[in-house]
């Protein structure tokens, strides 16, 4: 296979199954068909596809783009997109996490997010589509009536035909409830519907034969905002009794957007009913819309907080590489003698930056799988197990979506950096990888709304505030098995950051209490960036926990030139080397920055919410 330019696959080797255990879940009935040695596999499969299929396709995609037609209103994809997609569903990956009973593999969340991961690193533009026509399929074999389901099903596991998620309209975004596409019922169960949606990702395009789109509207007669939503199958083609094709369903694309990264996915404007004929079949009940909506909002945020990490580690590998190989200038110690010239890996600007884009990258590897492990719980195992998997899970979400997708636009401005100017260049992968990275943290719900989620829904307004309590407690138990093996130093820094976020939370239920919402509104980004940080030190307090001991067995010391010198020899200390640098990098530099941020969620400064909307014209008019 060619060297993999996107994925330390040993790190993920470590969080699968050293530090998550994933092997556990066959115990499990769900997953008691597979074996560590499937799920290994599975990932080298993937891997492969990846790197040699998928990945080149990417930048030919950047280059060609979507195109639209406006005469025939159709939308062609790049050639590569759909040459890889033949690959990529040959070998089954479309349905790999998905239920059997509908030609799925039944594979744990874990390993199928493990296994996006590969490909979002190779191309999100590519990858989004499957992305979208897994959640799709979710909603239509969880909610769509039986016919439909025996209907389209099948082929949308196989990755024949294609999904959308169409919720956004002009005047309709973070506020979806101020949608206006239209239902009305038919005689014969059905509903027709009429409106426009925009922003739609792969809303028409040649990838697929059809395209299944779940729709957000709202059924005539029924109430303004959310309350009103229902939610239906539109599909773009009728399907036989047969499973063939059959007519056209009465919606068009109008246009694709032209945007700033992944431009090989297109983003559409779509058009339903403009002859009175598209027909609609209800998803659930009736103004259910958006419940069943936020039942998908888990699996959807989690992917985009997939597209963030893998976006993120993809520019750390290219610019670890890249430093390897460009010589500029000497190297420090060399100084004083003759000079002699280095890479500039050697210099220790260069090592700073690529040390703190593996911590976050590492971290947020961590973080999401762990995500995933947590739903994979809540489905497999009873009891409280379930439960708190269920609330960690919750909580996680919105810092994983925020975190991930904020972090994947700053990773890849620092890959940029470590080129230096060719960086800039497009003859080379790291600018592509930050236009690509800059839409993540504003779709599936921008990151402001993501904070705004995490602080009030899923902090403040959740009951006896029991996410944030299974938070902390399996921070504790970290700390606790981390004794012995990590310099304490670094457990109680870990142990005071909580014993902060506790008073925080206690000012905000404060503001709560007295129903100054404005005030937690005003803090809740900087608050999500803290909890983010705050997960990123438990999981480089785990990780060490279990690398440092590793590390002794192989080389003898933690640090020093034991370590040094083994890690040249042998792959695996090099390993374990690296990721004690890196946590320790984390815990030792980077997470001294949560604490001046806390204070500044803790000041009682109230200039954000004094501002008003004359303060910013009044400069644009002086
Ligand atoms: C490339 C691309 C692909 C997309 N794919 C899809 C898709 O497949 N399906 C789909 O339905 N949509 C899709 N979207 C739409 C996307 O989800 C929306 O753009 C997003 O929800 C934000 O809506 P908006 O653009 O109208 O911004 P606005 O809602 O106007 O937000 C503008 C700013 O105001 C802030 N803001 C808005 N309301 C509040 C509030 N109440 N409190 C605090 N801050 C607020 C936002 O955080 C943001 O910073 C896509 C968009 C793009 C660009």
């Amino acid at each position: 296979m060619a060297a993999n330019p996107l994925i330390d696959s040993r790190d993920m080797r470590f969080v699968l199954f050293e530090a998550l255990q994933v092997d556990r879940l066959t115990s499990f009935e769900t997953f008691s068909m597979f074996d560590r040695e499937m799920f290994e596999s599975t990932l080298d499969l993937a891997e492969k596809i990846a790197v040699e299929r998928v990945y080149p396709a990417n930048r030919a995609g950047d280059r060609t783009g979507a195109r639209y037609d406006p005469a025939t209103k159709n939308v062609t994809v790049p050639e590569e997109f759909k040459q890889a997609m033949a690959i990529f569903n040959e070998a089954g990956f479309t349905g790999l996490g998905n239920d059997p009973e509908w030609g799925g593999t039944g594979m744990p969340e874990t390993v199928y997010r493990a296994v996006m991961e590969y490909f979002f690193a190779a191309s999100v533009a590519f990858t989004i589509n499957v992305s979208l026509l897994v959640g799709a399929t979710n909603l239509v074999k969880n909610f769509a009536p039986d016919e439909q389901k025996k209907l389209y099903l099948e082929k949308m596991m196989s990755g024949a035909w294609g999904g959308t998620m169409c919720l956004t309209e002009p005047d309709a975004g973070s506020d979806v409830g101020a949608l206006k596409t239209k239902a009305v019922k038919q005689a014969d169960g059905t509903y027709l519907i009429t409106g426009q949606k925009i922003f739609i990702s792969a809303g028409e395009n040649d990838l697929y034969e059809d395209i299944i789109h779940p729709v957000l509207a709202r059924i005539e007669g029924d109430p303004p905002g959310t309350k009103g939503i229902s939610i239906f199958l539109v599909p773009k083609y009728f399907a036989n009794p047969d499973g063939t094709l059959g007519t056209r369903n009465d919606l068009v694309c109008t246009g694709i957007e032209h945007k700033m990264g992944i431009k090989g996915s297109p983003t559409c404007a779509l058009s339903f009913g403009d002859n009175g004929a598209c027909v609609g079949y209800l998803m659930g009940g009736e103004r259910e819309g958006m419940k069943i909506m936020f039942q998908m909002m888990n699996e959807a945020r989690l992917d985009v907080a997939q597209q963030g990490l893998a976006v993120a580690s993809s520019a750390y590998s290219h610019a670890a590489t890249y430093a390897k190989n460009r010589v500029q200038g000497a190297a420090p110690s060399e100084k004083g003698g003759k000079p002699v010239p280095a890479a500039i890996v050697k210099h220790p600007d260069v090592k700073r930056m690529l040390l703190w884009m593996k911590s976050q990258v590492e971290a947020m590897r961590m973080l999401t799988l762990l995500a995933a492990y947590s739903t994979d719980i809540m489905h497999s195992a009873g009891g409280e197990e379930a439960k708190e998997a269920r609330a960690l899970l919750d909580f996680l979400i919105p810092i994983c979506k925020a975190g991930n997708t904020d972090l994947a636009w700053l990773v890849t401005a620092e890959a940029i950096q470590v080129y230096g100017g060719y960086g800039y260049c497009a003859d080379y992968p790291v600018e592509q990888l930050a236009r690509d990275s800059k839409i993540l943290s504003l779709y599936e719900g921008t990151n402001g709304i993501q904070s705004m989620d995490l602080v009030m829904r899923k902090l403040l307004m959740n009951p006896g505030i029991y996410n944030y309590s299974v938070f902390k407690k399996r921070i504790f138990e970290t700390l606790e098995r981390a004794r012995g093996a990590v310099d304490t130093a670094y457990i109680s820094e870990v142990d005071r950051a909580v014993r902060m976020m506790d008073e925080t939370v206690a000012i905000l239920s404060k503001y709560r209490d007295a129903g100054d919402m404005e005030e937690i509104f005003a803090r809740a980004t900087t608050l999500q960036q803290c909890f983010r940080m705050l997960a990123h030190a438990w999981m480089h307090l785990w990780a060490l926990s279990l690398c440092a001991p590793r590390l002794m067995e192989i080389a003898g010391e933690i640090s020093g030139e034991k370590p040094a010198a083994a890690a040249k020899e042998n792959p695996e200390a090099a390993f374990y080397y690296g990721k004690v640098l890196s946590s320790k990098y984390y815990l030792g530099t980077e997470f001294k920055k949560y604490f001046g941020l806390i204070e500044s969620v803790m000041s009682g400064e109230r200039a954000v919410t004094e501002a008003f909307d004359d303060v910013f014209t009044g400069v644009l008019e002086a």
